[in-house]
């Protein structure tokens, strides 16, 4: 058996393999079928003429609709009619499993595609978007184990809020509340007195009730923690972590990408140093583009499109007013209305992909902010203690997986970077 991939060569002309796959698209002509072919690797044109195959084989073929599974052998010749270049002069057509008519044709509603994404996975895009995205989360890793940074597995059931008590989801735990993890940080602050460079890949889970093409409900969370880190080394572990992961991707599925119409060139182009913009010259550029904001603005999926349409590589805003962010950042003391944080933000009017900060160290402080966000300090007695004994200068930051797939694939929705999609109107399928 060959790899569809591997049969699409000059090597293998004039010789018999076969091949195992599902049918992608088929039509027939006087005593001739031609299929077109589709593995996890490629697709190929297998055709199937009258008297080459044993009647009842030939008729098989006839009646195999779109998503039948098959097992071809035959003979590999080039043509240059054929999507590759070559095809496959089919011997032997073995019919694994017939397929009904297939519900997905060519024009589908988004709602549609949605309903029957359990079929709509098999596509080419899909297939080429999830290979995309592990080769940036192996890239990832690599980069991770390379810079000596351990992989731990933080827990997903918590009682903690790192991010917004408003998209907590919260479940049943026996006689309790638990909540689903929004973030690994604290468990992940933890594990640097130990380890001193962390790193975990988990789902996050955030009720974002608003339908925006960047949240999902359910994501993947790339976060890191590093022990005597500041924020500014901080910043060059995140370029260092995203051109790795990127250039991965380049090496390693560049026809994924062309087929996603990413021109692999312009993703070459991701190597460290990235801009650094403080969020003050971030506001002044954006008045000046026309946008109605303020010292203090949040900004949004607008405001970052504006910051990043126009350049080719991604931006860090940094030093962020204290409100917009969570406590646990580390206040800057060149001016102490902001804190010692940034955020990535992806080129080509993507946006943010990467939350980071240098963690606040003063227990007083923190102390001081959960009070006044209302929380209860009986759920973090446990955080504050990590600041009680061997407290040392820490900084970490959470890349969303899909966020950086999204970019990286040139997707309209982030629906798309993952195989099932949770958002507040869909848990189906
Ligand atoms: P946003 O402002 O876009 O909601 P955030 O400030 O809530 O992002 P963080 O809490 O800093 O994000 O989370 C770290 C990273 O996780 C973000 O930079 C982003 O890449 C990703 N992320 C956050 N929320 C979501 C979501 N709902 N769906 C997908 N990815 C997300
Ligand atoms: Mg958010």
């Amino acid at each position: 058996m060959v790899a569809i991939k591997d049969a699409l060569s000059k090597d293998h002309v004039g010789k018999k393999v076969q091949v195992k796959g599902w049918i992608y698209r088929t039509r027939s002509s006087g005593g001739i079928v031609f299929a077109v072919l589709r593995d996890s690797t490629g697709i190929i044109q297998v055709t199937v003429k009258k008297g080459n195959v044993p009647d009842a084989e030939f008729e098989n073929a006839t009646k195999s609709g779109i998503e039948s599974s098959v097992i071809i052998e035959g003979e590999v010749a080039e043509d240059k009619r054929a999507p590759g270049g070559f095809e496959i002069r089919a011997s032997k057509f073995q019919l694994v499993g017939i397929a009904e008519a297939f519900p997905i044709t060519e024009y589908q509603s988004t709602e549609l595609l949605l309903d029957l994404r359990h079929l709509w996975i098999r596509s080419r895009e899909q297939t080429a978007v999830a290979k995309v995205k592990a080769a940036l989360v192996r890239g990832g890793r690599e980069w991770f184990h390379d810079n000596g940074y351990v992989e731990v597995n933080p827990p997903i059931v918590t009682g903690v809020c790192p991010e917004d008590s408003t998209t907590l989801f919260q479940m049943k735990y026996f006689d309790r509340i638990a909540y689903l993890s929004q973030s690994a940080q604290f468990y992940l602050e933890s594990l640097i007195f130990s380890l001193e460079k962390v790193y975990a890949i988990t789902p996050s889970f955030r009720a974002e009730k608003s339908r925006t093409p960047r949240h999902l409900a359910e994501f993947w969370h790339m976060e890191m923690e590093a022990a005597w880190l500041d924020n500014d080394e901080n910043m060059k572990v995140q370029e260092g972590l995203v051109s790795a992961m990127v250039q991965n991707v380049v090496a390693e599925c560049s026809e994924e990408l062309r087929l996603l119409k990413r021109d692999p060139a312009s993703l070459k182009k991701m190597e460290p140093p990235f801009d650094r913009m403080k969020y003050d010259e971030a506001m002044e550029y954006l008045q000046k583009k026309g946008h109605d904001v303020s010292w203090g603005s949040d900004l949004g999926a607008v405001e970052e499109r504006t910051l990043t349409v126009d350049r080719d590589t991604p931006v860090f805003i940094v030093n962020y007013p204290k409100e917009l962010k969570p406590f646990y950042m580390k206040e800057n003391p060149e001016d102490k209305r902001t804190y010692k944080n940034s955020d990535l933000l992806a080129p080509e009017g993507f946006g943010e992909i990467i939350g980071g900060s240098e963690r606040e160290t003063d227990n007083n402080l923190i102390i001081e902010r959960l009070r006044e966000k209302g929380e209860s300090l009986d759920n973090y007695q446990w955080y504050l203690d990590l600041r009680k004994y061997g407290s040392v200068p820490h900084s970490g930051f959470g890349l969303g997986i899909e966020r950086i797939v999204t970019w990286v694939c040139k997707l309209e929705h982030i629906r798309d970077a993952i195989p099932y999609p949770r958002t507040v109107a869909r848990v189906y399928p």
